[in-house]
C-alpha cells in the first residue's frame, strides 16, 4: 500500500465510489490529474547570488469550468503534495457548486528566510514560468500556505505585462486596489463559522457549553477562533508552528490575534498578562493540544497531523477540518470507531475559494459587491452545502466525509458523462 499523500486522498475517492451511480469513464478519469507542470525558478538573491527554486502548478480537472485552486510557499511542497491539493479542490469545488475544476500550485522553500525583495522576484519568477499554464479561463491561482494578498498581486502583475493586458481575472485573493474582494481575507474562517453554526445546533450544542482548541494560528486559525470566541464559545487552546497555549477557563482571542499581528512573528503568541490581558495559560505541544479533553477540534495548519499513531488519544467529540488534508485515512476509521464526528476538510474550508469564485465574477463584471452582499452569498452557499451533505450522510448512513465526495461526485459525473459514456456511443440509433 503505497503511504503517498495522493495514495491517500484516493483512498476517499474509492470508498465514495461504491455508493454512486457514474460512469465508469467518469470514475477512471477521476484518478489521474489533467496536466501538471515543474518548474525551475531562477532567483537572483540580495547578496548578488542566483538560487533556483523548484515549483509546480497540477490542473487535476477541468470539466466543470477552469482549474481554481491556492500557491503553497512551503518548505515540504513537493509534487505529490501539489496534486493532491489539486484533487481536493476538484472535489471542493464541485461540492460547492462553483464552475471551476481544481488546481494546486506551489514553491518548495522556506519563505522566512527570503526578504521581501526575494520574494517578489520569485513570485513574478513563477509566473513568468507558467504564464501559458494558467490564465483567467484556464485556470486561476489563489493564496494558500504562507502566501497572501500581496504576493497575488505580485503575481496578477507579472501575468498582466507578460500578456499586456490588466487580467484581474487570472488570480483571486489580490488587495482590494488591485481587483480583490471584500471578505476574501476571512472568507475561509467566515465559511467554516456558518458550517459550525449549521452543524453543532443539531446535536443541540449552544456555544457557551462548548470548548475549542485550534491547531494552527495563521490567516484561518486566528480569524476562525476570533469569530468563534465573539459568538461565545470558549476557545481554551491555540497553537502555531513553535507550540501552543492552553487556559481551561478560555483564552482572550482578539488580545491575542492583535498582539501577533502586531509582532508579526511565530512566537508572539506565548505573551505575558500584562502584555495583552490573557488569562494565565500553560505553555503546551502540538501534539498535547490534539489530545485536549475538548468538546471541538480544529485542526487548521497543515496535512498528517492526526494519524494513525495519534488518533486513538483524540478526545473532542467533533473535528472541524480547517486545514487541507489534515486526517489521514486510516485516522478516520479509528476516529469513526470512537465515534467522532469528522467535518471534512472539502466543506468546511470551501469559503475561500466561494469567496475566490465571488472575486473572479467581480472582475469579470466590472462591478464590485460590498461586504455585506459577499458574507450574505458566501453564508447561502455554505448554509445549503453543509446541509445537502448533511442529508446525504443522514440517508446512506455514511460519515460526512463520504458524503461530502459522494455529492461532489454526483455532479463531476455529470458533467463528464455529458460529453458521452460508453453506453451512449455504443446505443444503435
Ligand atoms: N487555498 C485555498 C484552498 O485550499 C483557496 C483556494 C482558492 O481560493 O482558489 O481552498
Amino acid at each position: 500500500m503505497s503511504n503517498s499523500l495522493f495514495a491517500d486522498a484516493s483512498r476517499r475517492l474509492e470508498k465514495a465510489l461504491k455508493y454512486v451511480s457514474i460512469s465508469e469513464d467518469a470514475s477512471l478519469r477521476l484518478k489521474y490529474p489533467k496536466a501538471s507542470i515543474r518548474v525551475s525558478i531562477p532567483v537572483r538573491m540580495d547578496d548578488g547570488s542566483l538560487r533556483v527554486f523548484q515549483g509546480y502548478r497540477v490542473r487535476y480537472d477541468d470539466t466543470r469550468g477552469p482549474g481554481k485552486g491556492g500557491v503553497r510557499f512551503h518548505p515540504n511542497v513537493s509534487i505529490d503534495e501539489v496534486q493532491s491539493l489539486a484533487f481536493w479542490m476538484t472535489f471542493k469545488c464541485a461540492l460547492l457548486n462553483l464552475p471551476f475544476g481544481g488546481a494546486k500550485g506551489g514553491i518548495t522553500l522556506n519563505p522566512k528566510e527570503l526578504s521581501k525583495s526575494e520574494l517578489e522576484r520569485l513570485s513574478r519568477g513563477y509566473i513568468d514560468a507558467i504564464a501559458d499554464f494558467i490564465g483567467p479561463d484556464i485556470d486561476i491561482l489563489a493564496p494558500d500556505v504562507y502566501t497572501n494578498a500581496m504576493i497575488m498581486g505580485w503575481m496578477m502583475d507579472q501575468y498582466s505585462i507578460i500578456k499586456r493586458r490588466i487580467s484581474p481575472g487570472v488570480v483571486t485573493g489580490k488587495p482590494l486596489t488591485m481587483g480583490g474582494s471584500q471578505g476574501r481575507d476571512s472568507a475561509t474562517a467566515m465559511g467554516a463559522f456558518y458550517a459550525i453554526n449549521t452543524i453543532l445546533p443539531k446535536f443541540d450544542r449552544i456555544p457557551e457549553k462548548t470548548t475549542i482548541a485550534v491547531q494552527g494560528f495563521g490567516n484561518v486559525g486566528s480569524i476562525l477562533a476570533e469569530l468563534l470566541s465573539k459568538a461565545g464559545y470558549k476557545v481554551v487552546a491555540v497553537s502555531d508552528s513553535q507550540g501552543g497555549i492552553y487556559a481551561e477557563v478560555g483564552l482572550d482571542i482578539p488580545s491575542i490575534r492583535q498582539y501577533k499581528n502586531k509582532q508579526n512573528g511565530m512566537k508572539a503568541i506565548y505573551c505575558k498578562g500584562s502584555v495583552c490581558n490573557i488569562v494565565e495559560h500553560k505553555v503546551i505541544s502540538n501534539a498535547d493540544l490534539l489530545a485536549l479533553d475538548v468538546d471541538v477540534l480544529i485542526p487548521a495548519a497543515l496535512e498528517n497531523q492526526i494519524t494513525a499513531d495519534n488518533a486513538h488519544d483524540v478526545k473532542a467529540n467533533f473535528i472541524f477540518e480547517l486545514a487541507n488534508g489534515p486526517i489521514t485515512s486510516d485516522a478516520d476509521a479509528i476516529l469513526e470507531s470512537k465515534g467522532i464526528y469528522v467535518f471534512p476538510d472539502i466543506l468546511l474550508n470551501a469559503g475561500g475559494v466561494t469567496v475566490s469564485y465571488f472575486e473572479w465574477v467581480q472582475n469579470r463584471s466590472g462591478l464590485y459587491w460590498t461586504l455585506n452582499e459577499v458574507n450574505q452569498k458566501l453564508k447561502e452557499k455554505m448554509v445549503e452545502e453543509t446541509q445537502n451533505t448533511w442529508a446525504i450522510s443522514q440517508d446512506l448512513s455514511v460519515s460526512m466525509r463520504t458524503a461530502a465526495y459522494i455529492h461532489a461526485l454526483n455532479r463531476l459525473g455529470e458533467a463528464m458523462d455529458a460529453k458521452g459514456t460508453r453506453d451512449y456511443y455504443l446505443k444503435k440509433v
